[in-house]
């Protein structure tokens, strides 16, 4: 179906990042698993946990506005996945892993970040005020993701990755 409004751009996108999230929590059990720094595994399982919720509040959103989603898969999402994929199928687990890990999943927050920030425009533009609270309260989620993985980076997994490097 061809897009024609802002209402078709809005449903089009809110499929798309539906996909994205549901791809996502059958990801990242593997990533959560692969992680050998403690708080890199926690971090990603506690990501998890707010990804099904998520899931959830797309189908809220779509129930309070009366919208109908379509069938997509958003394509990014499968790629940025897919790189993660061949990560831990190329790297031995341990601090290169792990920076890899990181470096895969800030893309993918980044990726959700946009795509939140993009969604409560057009809600805004649509006068959707429920979907533009649900959608806040997950692009807040997806900085606190991001936020999260940039300490860990800094404050654990980097000193790993240097003293790895020492050992060489
Ligand atoms: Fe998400
Ligand atoms: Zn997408
Ligand atoms: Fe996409
Ligand atoms: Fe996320």
């Amino acid at each position: 179906m061809p897009i024609k409004s802002f209402e078709d751009l809005f449903i089009e996108e809110l499929s798309d990042i539906y996909s994205a999230e549901k791809q996502l929590t059958k990801a990242l059990p593997k990533v959560a698993k692969a992680a050998s720094n403690e708080d890199l595994k926690k971090a990603v399982s506690d990501h998890l946990e707010e990804t099904e919720n998520q899931v959830k509040r797309i189908e809220k959103i779509v129930k309070e506005e009366n919208l109908t989603l379509k069938r997509k898969k958003c394509a990014a999402m499968e790629g940025l996945i897919s790189e993660a994929d061949e990560a831990i199928s190329s790297i031995e687990q341990g601090p290169l892993l792990d920076v890899a890990l990181i470096m895969g999943a800030q893309k993918v927050e980044h990726y959700e970040i946009s795509a939140y920030g993009s969604l409560i425009e057009l809600a805004k533009l649509l006068g959707y005020d429920a979907a533009v609270d649900l959608l806040d309260e997950t692009l807040g989620e997806e900085k606190g993701a991001d936020s999260k993985l940039n300490d860990i980076a800094v404050s654990g997994v980097n000193e790993d990755a240097q003293e790895m490097r020492a050992s060489l």
